[in-house]
C-alpha cells in the first residue's frame, strides 16, 4: 500500500443524483492510482475489473449515509473489494491510502507486508482485505526477483557509468506508478541502490 493523492471530483452532480460509478469519476481515481488498486497495488487492468470501494460500507446498518460521499470512494481490485466486503472496526479503522501514510504503519520484507510496532489498524487491514494472499505473494515474488536479478547484472558490469545508468534505471521501477512499488522500494533500499 501506498500514499494516494485523492483527484478532484470531476463530476460531483453525479453523486448527488445517487451516482458513484459515473465513468468520469471512476476514471479519475484510476488517473490517481495510476491503474492500481489502492490496497494491493496491482494494476487492475491487467487482473479483473475495476471497482469503485466504498471505505466505510455503504450497508444500511453501517455507513448509508457515506455511499455518495467523494472523500469515502476509492479504486480498488475485485479481490480486496471481495475479501474486505463490508468489514469495518470503527475503533480501529484500516489504513486509509488517500488520507494516511501507508510506510508509516506497514513494511515489507521480501514478499510480505507486516505490521510496524504492533499498529492494530495495519494488522486489521492486512488480515481482513488480505493483503499477503497467495496469489500477491506470488506477483510479488515476479517482480522482486526481476529486480534481483537486475541488480545483480549491474554490480557484475566492470564498465562503472554503464552500471550506474543501469541502476538508475532500476529506480524507476520503485517509482509510485509502477507495480508493488512498496516492495521493489525496500528491495532497491536494502541494496542501497
Ligand atoms: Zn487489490
Amino acid at each position: 500500500m501506498i500514499k494516494l493523492n485523492r483527484p478532484v471530483c470531476p463530476h460531483p452532480d453525479a453523486l448527488a443524483r445517487g451516482n458513484y460509478k459515473h465513468p468520469a469519476n471512476k476514471e479519475a481515481l484510476k488517473a490517481a492510482n495510476s491503474d492500481k488498486c489502492m490496497y494491493c497495488e496491482s494494476k487492475i487492468s491487467q487482473i479483473s475489473f475495476a471497482e469503485i470501494e466504498h471505505f466505510k460500507p455503504k450497508d444500511n446498518d453501517k455507513f448509508p449515509h457515506l455511499e455518495f460521499v467523494w472523500e469515502n470512494l476509492g479504486y480498488s481490485c475485485q479481490k480486496c473489494n471481495n475479501q474486505k466486503s463490508n468489514k469495518f472496526h470503527n475503533d480501529t479503522p484500516y489504513i486509509d491510502p488517500y488520507h494516511d501514510e501507508p510506510a508509516n504503519y506497514f513494511y515489507a520484507a521480501g514478499t510480505w507486508l507486516f505490521v510496524k510496532n504492533g499498529c492494530e489498524r495495519a494488522d486489521l487491514s492486512i488480515r481482513d482485505i488480505g493483503l499477503n494472499r497467495p496469489e500477491l505473494l506470488e506477483k510479488r515474488l515476479e517482480k522482486i526477483t526481476e529486480i534481483q536479478k537486475a541488480i545483480t547484472a549491474c554490480y557484475r558490469t566492470g564498465n562503472v557509468s554503464l552500471r550506474d545508468f543501469a541502476l538508475a534505471e532500476l529506480r524507476r521501477e520503485a517509482e509510485t506508478k509502477k507495480e508493488y512499488s512498496f516492495f521493489v522500494k525496500a528491495l532497491i533500499s536494502a541494496h542501497a541502490v
